[in-house]
């Protein structure tokens, strides 16, 4: 099947184009490189060996999303586009609910029009907000966001499910991501934040190659094992396996579906910490800091639905996951500018 891969070449997107491929697919891009690289592209046409169709367009663009329908038999869309950065979405939430909720829906209406009715949305386990419970299951309450980023992940999904309502033979499935981190295990594609990275792993990686002086740990007195925040960090390429394994199973089953992608296990800041000295040999740099605004204590997924009714389960362990992250950032140590 012919899959347009929203935001294709940002740091999940281009797992996804990668996995897509290896399961009989064929990824077809739509990307601006608001926040990515055009040179991502030849990494994935590596990895894949086979040429990719890329569409330098924005999902705003009307005219642009039409053209691209009508060129490519689209069977389904994983919809990856959208900005993702929490603090600036403090700033600037006007470009946030542009982007991620008016582009979505100009989207769905570019869709609707050429009569592709599956789609894949990627989520957030920030719908969720600050959980009363952990783990935290599919029926737990959404909707106490804490900032626009997460604010329009949750309008996005109120606004499909009314159309999934509305429409009754399309297929939706809302993903909600938990902590994504890792790369393909080859090196050649992977995060590449803009930047003082925002996220933990990245972070990490780059105190670890030495372009950042130490890791500040936001915290050390949250109710939590080891009084640092607790989150469930998942290996991308077991998430965009979730990505197929819900295009194959839910794909053609009509209506609303709604998973959460993780792996069940909540693994502190001090954790992580360890498991990075332990792939690196040595002791990383490290500093106790105040708590981050907006931060939460705990986070992590109950992901037996996904098992259940995909029957995808996540695989890496968290050593792969930070193995593989180490080995994306030395084999690019200025991303891909490298
Ligand atoms: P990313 O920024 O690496 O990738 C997003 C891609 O979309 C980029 O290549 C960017 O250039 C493109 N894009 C942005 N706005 C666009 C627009 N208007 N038109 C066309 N292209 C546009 O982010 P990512 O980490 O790969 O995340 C992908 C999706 O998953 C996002 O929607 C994000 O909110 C969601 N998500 C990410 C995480 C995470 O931790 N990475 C967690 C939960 C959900
Ligand atoms: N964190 C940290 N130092 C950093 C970045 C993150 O201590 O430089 C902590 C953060 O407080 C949280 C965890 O790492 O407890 C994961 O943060 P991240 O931003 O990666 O994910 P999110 O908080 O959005 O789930």
């Amino acid at each position: 099947m012919n899959v347009l891969v929203t935001g294709g070449c940002g740091y999940i997107g281009s797992h996804a184009c990668v996995a897509l491929h290896h399961a009989g697919h064929t990824p077809i891009v739509l990307d601006n490189y608001s926040n990515s690289h055009p040179s991502v592209v030849g990494r994935i046409e590596e990895l894949n060996g086979t040429p990719l169709t890329v569409y330098q367009s924005d999902i705003r663009d009307s005219k642009a999303l039409a053209r691209v329908f009508a060129e490519q038999d689209i069977g389904a869309v994983m919809h990856f586009a959208g900005l993702k950065a929490v603090g600036e979405s403090v700033a600037k939430p006007l470009e946030y609910y542009d982007n991620n909720v008016t582009g979505t829906l100009n989207l769905l209406a570019a869709m609707r029009e050429a009569q592709v009715s599956k789609l894949i949305f990627s989520s957030s386990a920030t719908v969720y907000g600050d959980p009363a419970v952990v783990p935290i299951d599919e029926h737990s309450q959404t909707g106490g966001t804490t900032n626009p980023y997460g604010t329009s992940k949750y309008m996005v999904e109120r606004c499909l499910a009314d159309f999934a309502n509305a429409n009754s033979d399309w297929s939706i499935t809302l993903l909600r991501y938990f902590n994504p981190i890792g790369a393909h295990p080859s090196g050649r594609i992977g995060e590449d934040p803009s930047g003082i990275p925002n996220n933990l792993m990245p972070f990490i990686t780059q105190v670890a190659i030495g372009r950042r002086e130490a890791l500040s740990i936001f915290g050390n007195d949250y109710p939590t094992e080891d009084g640092t925040g607790v989150r469930d960090y998942i290996h991308v390429e077991d998430l965009v396996d979730g990505h197929v394994a819900a295009l194959e199973k839910r794909g053609d089953v009509a209506g609303l579906h709604v998973y959460n992608l993780g792996t069940g296990n909540g693994v502190s800041v001090l954790q992580m910490v360890n498991a990075m000295n332990g792939v690196l040999g040595r002791d990383l740099p490290v500093r106790m800091e105040a708590r981050r605004a907006g931060d939460i204590a705990e986070c992590f997924a109950n992901p037996a639905k996904a098992e259940q009714e995909l029957g995808w389960k996540a695989k890496y362990s968290l050593t792969d996951m930070v193995e593989h992250s180490w080995n994306w950032q030395q084999s690019n140590p200025n991303g891909y500018q490298s």
